[in-house]
């Protein structure tokens, strides 16, 4: 069997509709509704070999099959958890592998998704920055990661939904792999596809800020942003990025967001460390910055903040913070009228919580070199400290 990237016949999970209805258009010189028909075997029935879609015609399915491949992530290996989390590690070529996870819940099942392997952004409080950054994913390899996760669940967009949210929360900072994520979320939200409902994909960003317009004006999903502290010192020792961009720039971008459409809100994840960023008076400043946020905009609504107790992993220098600081936390911010709920922490036994992803990543040295190199040339801050390697 050739190997992945042997074969240069297009991977069809790259391309969301319209890339699929030109592949046919232009390259087979067929019709676009052929397009349709194979984006529904694909994601509605989870096949993968052309000569099973009966409808296609064997002439077609030959010629298909010449110029197209339709192939997903190498499952290395997939976990189970007490609670009903799964997890799964997927090769993404030779030496790169990442983590997905499926979290179900009372009425929902969500998929946390990996937008690209490792990360550059090194939060210091985040497991993935441990690994250094290696490269984005494809739009194929993201996309890859749901059909995995949905053939597994025996998932059927429109009738049994086991999967109906995705977060772009596994490793990696979406906005830098813009491209990719907007056609994979394209996919996710398209009837051909996954059939998810806008608002029920979110892209989690630390906060690019010139990347939150470009994303408002191209795709209409939900915004989560990894705040974790409401003063600029705390949340740039937190998240370094803060320095290139830091909080009344991001504030002014979520601001933008929510007014470009109606009735929408950002989510801002809060992770909570002990004695770091979890005292009343660190409370009090976040009531006071989202309050700002919500009266700029005149929806008291617009602002959510989901509290995340920190996730240890080896070699980290914090703690989570206990449940008495939590509920105060979370006391501060409801008096203070922002609406603030609790996520619980779930998968614990197989490492699968937020911030606990790892993967597999090799080479980053000298793929991190490169990262800073794009990086200064779309004008973000590349990250000053050099990665840890304690991974
Ligand atoms: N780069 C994106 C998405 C990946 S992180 C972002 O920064 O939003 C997804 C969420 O998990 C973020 O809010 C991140 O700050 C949080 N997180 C990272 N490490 C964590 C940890 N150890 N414990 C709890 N949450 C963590």
């Amino acid at each position: 069997m050739s190997t992945p990237t042997a074969d240069a016949r297009t991977n069809l999970f790259g391309l969301d509709r319209i890339g699929l209805e030109r592949f046919f258009a232009e390259t087979l010189g067929e019709k676009r509704f052929r397009a349709h028909q194979v984006m529904k075997w694909m994601y509605h029935r989870h096949v993968t070999d052309f000569e099973q879609m009966t409808d296609l015609g064997k002439a077609l399915r030959a010629k298909v099959q010449e110029h197209a491949r339709i192939e997903p992530p190498n499952v290395l290996f997939d976990k189970p958890s007490v609670d009903g989390t799964h997890k799964w590690l997927l090769g993404m070529d030779g030496a790169n592998a990442i983590e997905t996870v499926y979290i179900p819940d009372k009425g929902r099942g969500t998929l946390c998704v990996s937008s690209q392997v490792g990360c550059g952004l090194n939060c210091s409080f985040c497991s993935t920055a441990t690994q250094g950054f290696n490269r984005n994913l494809s739009a194929a390899e993201i996309i890859g990661q749901v059909w995995v996760a949905a053939r597994h669940l025996g998932n059927v967009p429109h009738r049994d939904r086991k999967l109906t949210n995705v977060v772009m929360m596994g490793m990696g900072e979406p906005l830098l792999n813009f491209d990719n994520v907007v056609t994979a979320m394209s996919i996710m939200r398209d009837d051909l596809g996954f059939g998810l409902a806008n608002k029920r994909v979110t892209l989690s960003t630390s906060g690019v800020v010139p990347m939150i317009d470009k994303l408002s004006e191209e795709s209409d999903v939900s915004l989560a942003v990894s705040l974790h502290a409401a003063n600029d010192a705390l949340r740039t020792e937190l998240v370094p990025i803060n320095k290139k961009y830091p909080i009344a720039q991001l504030m002014a971008a979520c601001e933008r967001y929510v007014l470009r459409r109606k009735r929408s809100s950002v989510t801002f994840e809060y992770t909570l460390m002990e004695g770091v960023n979890d005292q009343p008076e660190h409370a009090h400043e976040l009531v006071r910055l989202l309050r700002a946020f919500t009266n700029k905009v005149q929806d008291s609504d617009a602002a959510k903040v989901n509290l995340i107790p920190f996730n240890p992993f080896p070699g980290t220098r914090y703690t989570r913070s206990s449940d008495a600081d939590i509920r105060t936390f979370q006391e501060i911010l409801q008096k203070g009228k922002v609406l603030a709920m609790v996520r619980r922490t779930r998968g614990d036994d197989i490492d699968a919580a937020c911030g606990q992803l790892k993967g597999q990543v090799m080479d980053r040295t000298r793929r991190q070199a490169q990262f800073r190199a794009t990086l200064a040339q779309q004008d973000v801050a590349a990250p000053k400290e050099p990665v840890s390697a304690t991974a």
